[in-house]
């Protein structure tokens, strides 16, 4: 390129190209925008569109790739879905008047943080983040463009920026500063997220919020500029920035909250299988959206939480009224989503239809709403304002077939507009006033062959036969003289003509005008159509949480602040839904104010890993203000879940699965409080037995002492259970099973105490393994078992310390044969010629009591 004669074209193209770097740039030529360079390359291959090029005869011709203008969008959309940001450069001047090259200019970077106009219909929330950092702090703030919703908090360290952001599910972060290699490193390659640099802040932005922080002036006022350099448009839907803390909020890391599957199943990434899934009854997108929030951020203040029990209660106790509302509900459309659309200049006339409808709905709603005749919905009932001026500005205005386009008139509905409804009074009737005319005037000139024609040239005009001619009347002026005839004109039928003509023509333009002038309208609005979408989505949530409660039998919660849990009958509420209540065995969690830690020893598959989430379930939907899966509930009021559930390798990050899990005790026991709840799922299984048990025991103890949290702590280490003697806070308990005849069943029952063996063998066998292995793996159990018994016998006399059973490893063995003794070869042979699998618990019992008097 660099010795080819560039064209003026081509220079204007490039000049533009160096402003938008980073995006493709789409140069609108015509019905096209036309890609050039490596952009035509690589979106020929993204888009799978013909790559042609601009001069093929030159030496180096210009690769070009083309969309057309009208499908535009969603070629847009699959650039921006791919995580690439789109410049759009129209014509800004009339092709036809331009003298040289046409003006062009980028009206619209659409980036995967910015884009609201995707074709596919989606409710959730599209948040753009933009992070930013002091010496000390960290600031963050995002925003939903689609939505206008808009947030700023300050954060301690990355590691919670780093969880929000994934709460958030963003796909773009707005950078305000430079962030080390690590950081940047985490952002773009673990957590695939396209960077944007908005180091600068130049414009005075207003943001009306006195409480905020200088860092959180800063991070939000940069967001602000990033949206406004790349969107180039008055955002009139943006809401005035809100400052929120994590710490209103019960405190959960993503990880937490995709291993209790709050907002998707975490296996399979669905919505299905989860607690949004679960509570999920609403009738609106925007109680949809509103739902996912209040289960993302459930609330820590009881006041606020008891509001909305208080409301669920109404709910429930007015069945009738509740139905009605739960109907009445159906009929509302995304107002938050419409308003956008209208201040982003992108409202069609369906839109406005909807938003008109929606706004018949709300009196409606509040009608309903009053009907209940409650108190509790006094604040909610005097939060809608059905806003009738601009129900009935467009009920008047927009005609109910109007389709979405708008520059095809058909918009605007009869009786709105005077001279709309003389256009088409013209265009409707001019003909038949034409026929009028016609028959007026052959009866006044006794001319009885006279009538009216029409032509391209002539317009309309009288056809007179040259033998008429002296017939013709005054007023009558000649258009056109041919061979046997004349054309002539009245100033009658001129006039009706010019209307006809004028009607056609104008009458879109009208039309079209009309509806901006509605827009416009309708924009002034914006403010007041967000505060009723909010109003409207808490409703719907909150009716929504009242359908779920009452279908699947739910108690209202209570809280305490002696830190005691007592649940009775409790149920894995998701569990329970997907396996049907008959199937599911409910199960009590008891903490009195002395309990802190609950260790929890069960066989495999018993259901020791659905007790601990059904307490966190059960805390995470109590907080939210829902009711929930239990006889009765009493709890209290955490501040924050942490969990170790599961192993799951995080090799993105290049971290292995006991790593991750160190990562995550490590972070659990340095931020919980005494008001936290932990939940440990057999944690220390990923490394040597014996490393593995003194680092659980070890941790045990450390939250014990220090920490004080709730903890509920699953493990296969059946020594660790002896901790109750030390630790006085620390209870057992297990699941119980029933072994008859070497058969063993699941009762998923939890019962005091400890837990006496694993039964991992059973397991392997229901799940299939082969008979052979199963059998070798029984004797190498009862071998293992013989070797640990006689390691028990020796370290009991040594020491009181608890004792790590064996492993398969030959560090273990080693160490091992260092405590071989003759004396205990009774124990052992006695072991050895047992068959454990045909022993009744009694049996078992004896023999227990034998060996010990052996040893
Ligand atoms: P492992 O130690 O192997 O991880 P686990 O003891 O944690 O197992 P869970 O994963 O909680 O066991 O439960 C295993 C299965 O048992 C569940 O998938 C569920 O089908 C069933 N289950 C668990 N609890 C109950 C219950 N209370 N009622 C009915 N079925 C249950």
């Amino acid at each position: 390129m660099a010795n080819e004669k560039i064209s003026p074209g081509m220079q204007q193209y490039l000049d533009i190209k160096a402003d938008y770097p980073d995006a493709f740039l789409l140069f609108r030529m015509g019905d096209f925008y036309e890609l050039f360079y490596d952009d035509a390359v690589k979106a020929a291959q993204l888009l799978e569109i013909g790559l042609t090029s601009r001069n093929k005869n030159a030496e180096n011709p210009i690769p070009m790739a083309g969309v057309p203008h009208h499908s535009a969008q969603q070629y847009i959309d699959i650039l921006v879905d791919l995580g690439y940001k789109v410049a759009i450069a129209e014509q800004m001047e009339d092709p036809k008047q331009a003298v040289g090259v046409v003006k062009r200019e980028v009206v619209q970077v659409i980036t995967p943080g910015t884009a609201v106009d995707s074709s596919k219909p989606d409710n959730s929330n599209n948040f753009l983040v933009a992070i930013d950092k002091s010496q000390h702090q960290y600031a963050l703030s995002y925003m939903d463009l689609s939505t206008g919703e808009f947030y700023v908090t300050e954060l301690q360290d990355f590691a919670s920026v780093r969880s929000e952001i994934q709460n958030l599910k963003s796909k773009e972060v707005v950078i305000g500063c430079e962030l080390s290699e690590e950081e940047k490193h985490m952002l773009t390659k673990q957590m695939n997220l396209l960077l944007s640099e908005e180091y600068d802040m130049f414009d005075d932005v207003q943001l009306v919020d006195n409480k905020l922080t200088e860092l959180e002036i800063k991070v939000a006022g940069k967001l602000l500029q990033y949206v406004h350099r790349t969107q180039k448009r008055e955002l009139s839907h943006l809401q005035a920035v809100l400052h929120y803390e994590i710490k209103d909020y019960l405190q959960m890391t993503y990880a937490t909250k995709s291993s209790l599957d709050l907002l998707e199943n975490a296996r399979t990434s669905k919505k299905h299988g989860s607690l949004y899934w679960l509570l999920d009854e609403t009738k609106t997108a925007m109680g949809m959206r509103l739902l996912r929030t209040w289960i993302d951020r459930p609330l820590v203040n009881q006041e606020a939480i008891e509001q909305r029990q208080d409301i669920i209660q109404v709910f429930l106790d007015q069945f009738f009224e509740r139905t009605d509302l739960s109907e009445s509900l159906k009929g509302v459309y995304d107002i938050e989503r419409l308003a956008s659309r209208v201040s982003f200049g992108k409202a069609n006339p369906k839109d406005l239809l909807q938003l008109g409808q929606t706004l018949t709905q709300i009196p409606v709603i509040k009608a309903i709403l009053e009907s209940f005749d409650a108190r509790e919905l006094d604040s909610l009932v005097n939060d809608i304002d059905p806003l009738p001026e601009l129900e009935s500005l467009i009920r008047s205005a927009i005609d109910p077939e109007a389709s979405a386009t708008i520059t095809e008139g058909g918009i605007i509905k009869t009786g709105f507009d005077e001279r709309l409804d003389h256009y088409r009074q013209v265009m409707r009737e001019g003909t038949s006033w034409i026929a009028d005319i016609e028959a007026k005037e052959r009866q006044a000139s006794g001319i009885s062959t006279l009538k009216i024609d029409y032509n391209k040239k002539d317009g309309y005009y009288f056809h007179v036969t040259n033998s008429n001619l002296s017939l013709v009347p005054e007023h009558f002026f000649r258009k056109a003289t041919l061979k046997n005839s004349e054309r002539f004109g009245t100033a009658e039928l001129a006039k009706i003509e010019g209307d006809m003509l004028e009607a056609r023509e104008q009458s879109s333009d009208l039309e079209y005008s009309i509806f901006m002038r509605i827009r416009e309208q309708v924009e002034r609005y914006i403010q007041r159509l967000q505060h009723l979408a909010k109003t409207i989505a808490t409703v719907d949530v909150l009716q929504s949480l009242a359908v779920v409660a009452e279908t699947n039998h739910y108690v209202r919660p209570r809280f305490n602040n002696q830190q005691v849990i007592a649940i009775d009958q409790g149920r894995h509420a998701v569990v329970e839904k997907v396996m049907g209540i008959q199937e599911y065995i409910p199960n009590s969690i008891h903490f009195d104010h002395q309990t802190d830690i609950q260790l929890i020893t069960g066989p495999n598959m018993s259901g020791k890993s659905t007790y601990m989430r059904q307490l966190a379930l059960t805390a995470v939907m109590a907080q939210i203000g829902s009711f929930v899966a239990a006889d009765t509930v009493d709890l209290p009021l955490f501040d924050a879940i942490f969990t170790r559930i599961g192993a799951a390798d995080d090799l993105i990050s290049g971290q292995s699965t006991f790593m991750v899990e160190m990562m995550e005790a490590n972070h659990a026991i340095q931020r919980a409080s005494d008001k936290s709840l932990i939940l440990f799922d057999e944690l220390g299984r990923g490394t040597a037995t014996y490393d593995g048990m003194a680092l659980a025991q070890s941790i045990i103890e450390y939250i014990h002492d220090k920490v004080g949290a709730k903890t509920m702590f699953a493990t296969h280490y059946h020594e660790l259970t002896e901790l109750s003697t030390s630790l006085q806070h620390l209870v057992n308990v297990h699941v119980a099973i029933l072994e008859k005849d070497g058969e063993v069943t699941f009762l998923h029952k939890i019962s005091e105490g400890p837990a006496d063996k694993s039964y991992g063998i059973h397991v392997a066998k229901i799940a299939g393994l082969p008979s052979q292995l199963l059998s070798r793996a029984d004797a190498i159990l009862t071998d293992l078992e013989a070797h640990s018994a006689k390691l028990t016998g020796e370290s009991e006399k040594e020491s009181t310390q608890l004792v790590p059973p064996i492993a398969s490893d030959s560090n273990v063995q080693e160490q091992l044969s260092l405590f071989s003794d003759e004396e205990n070869n009774g124990v052992i042979e006695r072991l050895r010629s047992t068959d454990l699998m045909n022993l009744t618990p009694m049996q078992a019992m004896n023999l227990v009591f034998e060996l010990k008097n052996m040893l």
